[in-house]
């Protein structure tokens, strides 16, 4: 059982942001996630070295252009890094392997007449870096994504591959396979993108414009249009055209923000389709992060966050279980860093690392640095334990990109019930009677145990924390593939060392 998830490539002209932080994070825990279920994974993310936007943001520093590169992939790296992101192979579109391969597919795209060349007037952006159809702008003649960057008429010989004889082929793919582009919302967003006859997509930039780009095989006076080569790294990334590709290829899933679903949805599989090869399995969409109260992120509002700054003030696992859990599949999220720490302090903190730490250092104090063995189970005790295993079982399911938000509500629901259960049961009641005591020994086994659970399903969303967490109760590793399985804590056992694992942040 195979798994391939990718991550866009970022184009590095700017630094690292909460963008692509979430996309990259999303991934990891899908792939954490798939691994514990028993897959083999391979997850990629990596930069776009390519294209106008590059080449000019090195001019701007006043840096060559190989020097600014390296700095900039080095900087996302670093990111990934630290967002604890485990992936397999870093992409980055300068690598010698990938431009031939890129050659290699629009060498055979061309054998087959399906690229023209053509004298093209038109509208550009170089936002987008892509020529704009009078009914792409806004009323006042702008790209609406790039409103402040002002299109340019342009007039240019290029080469063009001719999208619409696949256009019906492509729609009665997506309607043949209705996982293919996941949440329908965006499904039938793209088959509007489709309902209209396609223009031809220009796939070529002259030298005297671009020149960081792979070179056209059959002109070398053009580089390629930097969609063109940045989506085909989703191949070469797997040894594309080497045949042991197909494996992985078979299992491939994008994910991808709503703003580049025309790219990966119509461009690439035309793409694939003229160059004859299969489509990938899945496209997983999502929507944006926009800053409190549903306005929009920028440096002027001063409401932009940084993920370093958000990792250094509170720790990693703060932003990866925001990210996870307040993400909303069908409309723009909202985040800052106020509503990241009252999350953490409320969620984390509160909810889960409190009744960890009061019921640890409560067993390590009264029954002599040891988890007391458990006496028979009442009710209650059958209840919470049901509601746990119950709560944190679709961690040992399939997720899917849009599940996340939900799978890790249940866990925040149960970590309530678990505190409520405490609070009922008193254990520090108990503790006081010999006649009680063997029914406290039983409430703090449950809790812990219980607690147990979580942090083995919370691996795969806050990995560091988790680890740390299961430390501190000396759990045996758990089962592979992972399902929620109870009474795995040793009666009688050592606890480690017991330290405050969400420390509040004001
Ligand atoms: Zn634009």
């Amino acid at each position: 059982m195979k798994s391939y998830i990718t991550t866009p490539i970022y184009y590095v002209n700017g630094s690292p942001h909460i963008g692509h932080a979430f996309t990259s994070v999303m991934a990891d825990i899908l792939k954490r996630n798939r691994e514990a279920l028993g897959y083999e994974l391979m997850l990629s993310t990596g930069v776009d070295e390519h294209g106008q936007k590059n080449q000019e943001a090195a001019g701007d520093l006043g840096m060559p252009v190989e020097a600014f590169l390296d700095m900039r992939c080095k900087e996302f790296r670093d990111v990934f890094d630290k967002l604890d992101v485990r992936y397999d192979y870093f992409v980055r579109t300068s690598r010698e392997g990938h431009k031939a391969a890129v050659g290699g597919m629009e060498q055979s795209i061309f054998d087959k007449g399906l690229i023209v060349k053509k004298n093209y007037t038109g509208t550009y952006c170089k936002g987008c870096e892509e020529f704009k159809k009078e009914s792409d702008l806004t009323e006042d003649g702008q790209c609406p994504l790039h409103p402040t960057m002002k299109v340019e008429h342009t007039e240019e010989t290029n080469y063009f591959l001719k999208m619409e004889p696949f256009r019906e082929q492509l729609l009665k793919h997506i309607a043949d396979n209705p996982d293919f582009v996941q949440p329908e919302a965006f499904r039938n967003e793209l088959k509007q993108m489709l309902s209209d006859p396609l223009e031809d997509l220009c796939i070529s930039r002259p030298k005297s414009r671009v020149t960081l780009g792979v070179d056209l095989p059959f002109d070398t006076e053009f580089v390629t249009y930097v969609w063109f080569d940045a989506l085909a790294n989703y191949l070469t990334n797997i040894d594309w055209p080497d045949t042991k590709y197909a494996t992985w290829w078979a299992e491939c899933e994008h994910l991808i923000g709503k703003d580049i679903l025309k790219p990966h949805g119509v461009y690439w599989p035309i793409m694939l389709m003229a160059a004859g090869l299969p489509l990938p399995k899945k496209l997983s969409v999502h929507s944006h992060w926009v800053g409190a109260g549903g306005v929009k992120m920028s440096k002027s509002i001063g409401n932009v966050v940084d993920p370093i700054e958000v990792i250094e003030k509170l720790g990693v696992d703060a932003l990866r279980w925001y990210l996870a859990r307040h993400m909303r599949a069908d409309s723009d999220s909202q985040i800052s860093v106020e509503l990241i720490t009252q999350s953490y302090n409320s969620e984390l903190g509160n909810k889960i690392g409190n009744l960890l730490s009061r019921a640890a250092k409560f067993s390590k104090a009264r029954f002599d640095g040891t988890l007391p063995v458990p006496g028979p189970l009442s009710a209650q005790d059958e209840a919470i334990r049901k509601a746990v295993v119950d709560a944190t079982a679709g961690l040992g399911e399939w997720i899917d990109l849009a599940d996340i938000p939900a799978r890790m509500q249940s866990i925040i629901t149960v970590a309530d019930e678990m505190n409520n259960y405490f609070a009922e049961q008193a254990p520090w009641e108990l503790i006081k009677n010999d006649d009680t005591r063997e029914r406290c020994q039983t409430v703090i086994y449950v809790t812990l145990d219980s607690l147990r659970v979580v942090m083995e399903a919370l691996q795969q969303v806050i990995p560091e924390s988790a680890s740390r967490a299961l430390n501190m109760l000396n759990a045996p590793d758990a089962a592979q593939p992972w399902k929620p399985e109870l009474d795995k804590l040793l009666g009688g056992g050592d606890l480690g060392e017991i330290e405050t694992l969400f420390p509040r942040v004001q």
